[in-house]
């Protein structure tokens, strides 16, 4: 299929591209380079500009035939959303109704949307499934919910059929080691621990050691980049075939505390990396782990990088080769 990928340029989209142009679909990017970077994509495939732009959209969607699209080009981080929701929601819900509107008018039909965990709050369950109740303590997370909904009465008046994969942990890179995380300023666990082994910065902090879990720390399950990839084009298949329009959660279901990240890297790393224990970061919740049977059962995904180690590793790779990033 002829996929346009919005937000195509940045850390999950270019592993996204990468993984449409394997079996032989066609890709776009479509990418404002805010966040994203150039040389994570093939040349050849990136418009530079923004998704909220209706002309724009509707030059590339007629100009290469568009047939799904797949949007990625989302604020993320849960503690700008707290001072800053206008950005959130103008870029989140805003922005992302030009798209939905762009679609309408070039008849395209298929929508897979990257959501998130953070859709359903604090938890009361570990695992968390998708009949979880929906309650998120941020705008970030309120920004995805408020979309999600936005795509059932956009499916229930014009036809319009979504998959949003609510993501727990994305990590790790291509094993490929020549694209992978790098963003500024980096605030994610395992791109921050990597950089303490290589040098880079003096320690790690650790955010919370009296948690409810067996070594105080925050759990959280780790999904590999490619793993989640694959789980788009699933969706893109299961739509294409005539799926109804629904929302899956995408984890591991096994989860790992920050200092088993730690150490984690350490193995994998051979280095030492040096733990400051700290207060906890406002509004973590102390387990998340996904339930992602009923994507395992309708769809038929299966991980191929399910433990730690491997994640970390591919991860590590990357950084190792690239120890500032794209530059
Ligand atoms: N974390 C930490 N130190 C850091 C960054 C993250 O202890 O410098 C913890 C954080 O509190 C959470 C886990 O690592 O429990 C994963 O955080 P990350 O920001 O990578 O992802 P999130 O779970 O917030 O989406």
């Amino acid at each position: 299929m002829r996929v346009l990928v919005v937000g195509g340029a940045g850390y999950i989209g270019s592993h996204m591209v990468r993984a449409l142009l394997r079996p032989g679909h066609e890709a776009v990017v479509l990418d404002n380079l805010s966040k994203g970077h150039r040389e994570a994509v093939p040349a050849d495939s990136l418009v530079l500009g923004d998704f909220g732009d209706g002309e724009l959209l509707d030059r590339v969607m007629q100009q290469h035939g568009i047939e799904a699209v797949m949007h990625f080009g989302a604020l993320s981080l849960v503690g700008e959303s707290m001072t800053r929701p206008d950005k959130y929601f103008q870029n989140n819900v805003a922005k992302g109704l030009a798209l939905l509107d762009g679609m309408v008018r070039n008849k395209v039909r298929y929508l897979v949307f990257s959501s998130t965990a953070a859709v359903y709050g604090e938890p009361e369950q570990a695992p968390i499934t998708e009949d979880a109740r929906l309650r998120p303590t941020n705008p970030y997370g309120e920004s995805k919910l408020a979309f999600e909904k936005i795509l059932k009465w956009y499916d229930a008046a014009f036809g319009l059929k979504s998959i949003s994969l609510r993501y727990f942990n994305a990590a790790g890179a291509d094993p490929a080691g020549d694209i992978g995380e790098d963003h500024s300023p980096e605030t994610h666990l395992i791109p921050l621990v990597i950089q303490a082994a290589l040098g880079r910065r003096g320690n790690i902090r650790v955010f919370g050691t009296d948690y409810p879990t067996p070594d105080g720390t925050c759990i959280r399950d780790y999904i590999h980049i490619n793993d989640l990839a694959e789980a788009h084009l699933l969706a893109l298949k299961a739509l294409a075939g005539g799926a109804e329009s629904t929302a899956y959660n995408l984890g591991n279901g096994s989860g790992y505390s920050v200092l088993e990240v730690i150490r984690t890297v350490e193995q994998v790393s051979g280095r030492k990396v040096e733990a400051v224990l700290g207060g906890r970061r406002a509004g973590d919740p102390a387990v998340l782990v996904a339930g992602s049977e009923r994507i395992k059962q309708e769809l038929g995904w299966q991980p191929k990088f399910p433990e730690l180690e491997e994640i970390v590793g591919t991860a590590w790779k990357w950084h190792f080769g690239h120890p500032d990033g794209f530059k």
